[in-house]
């Protein structure tokens, strides 16, 4: 059964924020695949994965221009692929991401919905959209046993069941009607 849990965060600091929390709780090997429209926040929540990951300055992480993947070394290296200027399936392909994905370190993909039939079939799936000027959606959802368990972490700290003060300061999402 998928798991799911979303986020409203009403600045660019606090989506970044959220994806720190949830940086933190990746293990070598993870993927965490993104979809939204341009602006949404993808690589701003990348920002904060890759932090929470590990990796320094990740202040410094932004969209690729002409390179489809970059790679952050770090004890657990992260690996950011922006597949906005992809043209057709194949050229990733070349990329053999497949050996990414068995690897030790985390890979973040945005505009992962260009490559279904490439993605592994256990990941995190982060669905960001617009709301207005501050605030954006963030809907995250486990594929996969390790990523379902993330999922209830990251739910129980929504709560408030965690013992410790979260530290992200977000409202959960409406329920759906
Ligand atoms: P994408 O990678 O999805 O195209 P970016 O992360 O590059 O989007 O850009 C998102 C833009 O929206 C940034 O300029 C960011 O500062 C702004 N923004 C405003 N509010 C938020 C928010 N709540 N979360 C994320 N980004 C936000
Ligand atoms: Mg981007």
């Amino acid at each position: 059964m998928l798991k799911k849990v979303v986020f409203q965060t009403k600045s660019t600091l606090e989506t970044i924020r959220v994806g720190k929390d949830i940086g933190r709780r990746l293990l070598p090997g993870a993927v965490v695949a993104l979809v939204g429209d341009l602006g949404a926040g993808k690589t701003q929540f990348i920002k904060g994965l890759a932090a929470g990951v590990g990796i320094r300055n990740p202040t410094y992480i932004s969209s690729p221009s002409f390179t489809l993947i970059h790679e952050y070394p770090g004890k657990i290296p992260f690996y950011h692929v922006d597949l906005f200027r992809l043209e057709k399936v194949e050229e990733a392909e070349s990329l053999g991401l497949e050996d990414y994905f068995l690897g030790r370190g985390v890979m973040a993909i945005e505009w992962a919905d260009r490559i279904p039939s490439l993605l592994p079939e256990e990941m995190l799936l982060v669905s960001m959209s617009y709301i207005d000027k501050d605030r954006r959606s963030i809907e995250i959802i486990g594929k996969g046993r390790r990523y379902e368990d993330l999922v209830n972490q990251v739910q129980s700290l929504e709560l408030g069941v965690r013992r410790k003060k979260p530290k992200v300061n977000c409202e959960p999402a409406p329920p759906n009607e």
